[in-house]
C-alpha cells in the first residue's frame, strides 16, 4: 500500500491537508496522527471493517479493545450508552482535552470489533490541535491505538511511525514530538470507587485531588489476577535487545549496573545503559542514554520510548535500565519500564 505522508504544524494548521486525511477516515481507511500522549493509528470507530484494518496494520491481538477519540461532547454522547455521571462530568471538566481515558457502557453505534466484544467503550478527547481537527473534519469518532507494530515501544515522533507503518496504512500525519510521551491513564468509573486500569499521563494523585479515593486495578500489581484492561496482560514496549531493570537504592543500582555492564563488555557484547541525568556520567558503556531527570519525572515520561528505539537503532545486545520513583508520573514510567524489561528485574 502506498502511504501518503503529511508534515504538519500544530500551531499553524493546514486545514486542506487535514480535510484530505479526514476523507480517508470517512472512507474507512487508516490515518496515523499525532496526539499529546503518543501517535495514534486511527480509523472510523463506527465501522467494523475500519477497526479490523487497525488490528491488521499493527498485528494487534483482536481481544485488545481500542480507545475512541472524540472532539466534542455530542460525539461522546453518541458513542456511550449511559447518562453522564457527576464523576465523569467533573473529570472531563478538569482533564479533557488530555491524557485521561474513561470507560463507559457502549452505545449500539460502536461495533464489537472496536471493543473486542466488551459492552463498554473507552473514550478520550486528545489535547492536540491536529488530532482534534482531524476528528472534527471527519465528523466521526476515531478509534486509535498507539501507532506502533504490536509489542514495540510506542511512537512519540513521526520518524518512529514511518519506521513501523510506512506501506501498512493509508496516511501518516507527522507533527511534533508527543508532549506527554506515554499513553493515557485508563479509568473505570463503573464501581463504587474509581479504579485505574492503566497508569498514564494523568497521575493517581491528580485523580485523587478531584475524586477522593481512587483504586489501582489489582491485576496491575498482583500477577495472579487478570487485569481489567485486556491490553495490560500483554508484554509491551519491548526493545529488540534483552532489557534488565535494576531497582534499589540509587548508589547500589549504579554500582550493580557498572559491574554487569563490565562483565558483558568483557564477553564482547554491545552494552546499552538507560540512565538518568544525575547518573549518566558514572557509566562507561557503548551506548549510555538518559531518560531525563530524577527531579522532574515528566522528562522521563517524554523520552523513554524514544530512548528504547535508539537502543534498537544502535543494535545493542543488552540494556540495563535504572528504576525510578513510582510517585506521580513515575508510576506510569515504571509500568512501561517493567513491561519493556519483560519483568526482568534485579533488586539490589
Ligand atoms: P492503546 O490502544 O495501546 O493505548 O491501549 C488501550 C488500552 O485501553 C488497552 O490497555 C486496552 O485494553 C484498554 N481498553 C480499551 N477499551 C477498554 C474497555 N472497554 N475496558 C477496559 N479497558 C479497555
Ligand atoms: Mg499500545
Amino acid at each position: 500500500m502506498k502511504t501518503k505522508i503529511y508534515q504538519l504544524d500544530e500551531k499553524n494548521l493546514d486545514i486542506q491537508a487535514i480535510k484530505e486525511a479526514a476523507e480517508i477516515i470517512r472512507s474507512n481507511g487508516t490515518v496515523v496522527f499525532p496526539t499529546e500522549t503518543v501517535y495514534g493509528l486511527g480509523a472510523n470507530a463506527l465501522s467494523p471493517d475500519a477497526a479490523k484494518a487497525i488490528f491488521a496494520a499493527k498485528g494487534r491481538p483482536s481481544d485488545n479493545p481500542l480507545i475512541a477519540h472524540i472532539s466534542c461532547i455530542d460525539m461522546l454522547l453518541y458513542v456511550i450508552g449511559e447518562p453522564l455521571s457527576d464523576k465523569a462530568k467533573k473529570l472531563m471538566n478538569v482533564f479533557w482535552p488530555g491524557p485521561l481515558t474513561l470507560i463507559f457502557k457502549k452505545s449500539s453505534a460502536i461495533p464489537d470489533e472496536v471493543t473486542a466484544g466488551l459492552d463498554t467503550v473507552a473514550v478520550r478527547m486528545p489535547d492536540n490541535a491536529i488530532a482534534l481537527e482531524l476528528i472534527k473534519q471527519s465528523g466521526l469518532p476515531i478509534a486509535a491505538p498507539s501507532a506502533n507494530i504490536s509489542g514495540k515501544p510506542s511512537p512519540t515522533k513521526g520518524e518512529h511511525v514511518i519506521g513501523d507503518l510506512d506501506g501498512k496504512v493509508d496516511a501518516i500525519i507527522c507533527g511534533s514530538s508527543s508532549r506527554v510521551g506515554l499513553e493515557s491513564t485508563v479509568l473505570d468509573l463503573s464501581g463504587a470507587i474509581p479504579t485505574i486500569l492503566r497508569p498514564g499521563g494523568i497521575t493517581l494523585e491528580e485523580l485523587q485531588a478531584v475524586l477522593g479515593e481512587v483504586h489501582i486495578d489489582k491485576g496491575l500489581v498482583d500477577k495472579s489476577t487478570t487485569p481489567k484492561a485486556p491490553g495490560m496482560k500483554y508484554t509491551h514496549y519491548a526493545p529488540e535487545a534483552k532489557m534488565i531493570l535494576v531497582k534499589g537504592e540509587l548508589q547500589k543500582v549504579v554500582a550493580k549496573i557498572q559491574q554487569l555492564a563490565a562483565e558483558q563488555k568483557a564477553q564482547g557484547k554491545l552494552v546499552g545503559i538507560l540512565a538518568t541525568e544525575e547518573t549518566k556520567k558514572d557509566y562507561q558503556a557503548d551506548v549510555v542514554l538518559t531518560m531525563g531527570s530524577r527531579s522532574d519525572l515528566y522528562t522521563a515520561a517524554a523520552s523513554i520510548f524514544d530512548a528504547l528505539r535508539q537502543f534498537d537503532k544502535q543494535k545493542v545486545d543488552i540494556i540495563y535500565a535504572e528504576a525510578i520513583s513510582e510517585e506521580s508520573i513515575g508510576m506510569a514510567v515504571m509500568n512501561r519500564l517493567n513491561k519493556a524489561a519483560g519483568f526482568n528485574i534485579i533488586e539490589v
